[in-house]
């Protein structure tokens, strides 16, 4: 969704908006017992919030609005604006403070400059949104609706630059992160190892090979590594929600990327779906799938000559090479499908000398 001139994209839904007013509804309602509030909600923000809010509540109370400016376009600003609004005598009343969002806490310290000179027997500060990254300031927040990431959002009262406030829903600003991430595929043995460490100088990128990450586990012999010796020593896939979230916690990581190269994930469609996920919430996306494309019988000869070397325990046998071939075909090699489709694959001839094949690689990566 476009707003003047930047993107949002969907963040929080009305259900969800729903359910956290009522929850916020309960608890003062159960807090204040009998006392009649008052509420009072500043503008311009709150008002979708105070009206669902005070809808909900249900005993008596009353409500009122002040206003403060302290938006400018997307940037919060330091100078706050006076008070618009507060005609009501406050003494000895229960006020609660109804806020839409909570960032640095400017508006909030600016309110309680303001009320404490109104007598009043209590300020209670409420707020559906909280963003505490960003928030500077130390007074205390008595209700808090759903902390949310510094990132700036629209919908539900609040705008970017005078639009969005009509939405019933949240939206978040679409950061687009120029990242370049590839798949690095190919049967085990086609090289991908070999290649990816020449690449991640080249382009710059994180190369995360989950083979590796499952051997360092192993060698420190962490629950996951004893876990995975169990698959990987008979030539099996290690289960997919193990790889997934170990996965996910190597890309979370290196949050700063300027992109990765995936080498021996995905390896199966509930693999290639989490990756895309993964990719989504960071507003970015696989570029490509570049496969190292190898013969059978060199990959068996490429691996048992590696096994004598490697110290690895599934290129010893031949037969578990053979298994780990097999699994390739049966589960892994349908992922062409899957980036085909999206026009997102790129078959490189993996024979050849290793820089014969890194330029291969090179002019592919180019080409996109
Ligand atoms: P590799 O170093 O890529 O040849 O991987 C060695 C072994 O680690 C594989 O045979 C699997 O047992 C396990 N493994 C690596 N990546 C994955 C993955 N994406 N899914 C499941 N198992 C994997």
């Amino acid at each position: 969704m476009k707003l003047h001139d930047l993107n949002f994209k969907p963040f929080i839904s009305s259900e969800e908006i729903e359910t956290t007013v009522q929850r916020m509804v309960d608890e003062i309602a159960n807090d204040l017992q009998d006392e009649i509030p008052v509420f009072i909600g500043v503008l311009n923000g709150s008002f979708m919030f105070v009206s669902d809010f005070v809808k909900k509540y249900p005993k008596p109370c009353e409500v009122t609005f002040i206003k403060l400016a302290s938006y400018e376009g997307v940037k919060s600003t330091e100078d706050i604006q006076r008070l618009i609004g507060l005609t009501q005598d406050l003494t000895g009343r229960t006020v609660v403070i109804l806020e839409d969002i909570i960032d640095s806490g400017n508006t909030l310290g600016e309110i309680n400059r303001i009320f404490k000179n109104e007598n009043v027997k209590a300020l209670k500060i409420a707020t559906l949104f909280y963003k505490p990254e960003a928030y500077k300031k130390d007074f205390k927040l008595h209700y808090v609706g759903m902390r949310i990431p510094n990132k700036f959002i629209v919908g539900y009262g609040l705008d970017y630059d005078g639009l969005g406030r009509d939405l019933p829903e949240i939206y978040q600003l679409e950061t687009k992160q120029h990242m370049t991430n590839l798949v690095l595929f190919g049967p085990p043995g086609a090289g991908k190892g070999t290649q990816a460490n020449f690449l991640k100088e080249q382009y710059n990128l994180i190369h995360i090979s989950t083979g590796d990450v499952f051997r360092y586990n192993i060698k420190n012999e962490t629950a996951l590594g004893m876990l995975a010796k169990s698959y990987m020593d008979k030539g099996q896939l290690v289960p997919d929600q193990v790889t997934i979230d170990m996965l996910n916690a190597e890309v979370e990581k290196n949050a700063d990327a300027n992109g990765f190269i995936f080498d021996g994930f995905p390896r199966t469609n509930a693999q290639a779906q989490a990756l895309d996920t993964l990719m989504q919430g960071k507003d970015s996306s696989i570029n490509a799938m570049i496969a190292l494309e190898v013969d059978d019988e060199v990959l068996v000869q490429r691996l048992l000559e590696r096994g004598k070397t490697s110290g690895r325990v599934d290129d010893a046998d031949e037969s578990v090479i053979r298994h780990r071939i097999t699994e390739y075909y049966n589960k892994t090699a349908i992922l062409k499908d899957y980036y085909s489709v999206q026009n997102k694959y790129f078959g490189v001839d993996g024979v050849g000398s290793i820089k014969e094949i890194t330029v291969r690689l090179s002019e592919a990566i180019d080409s996109l």
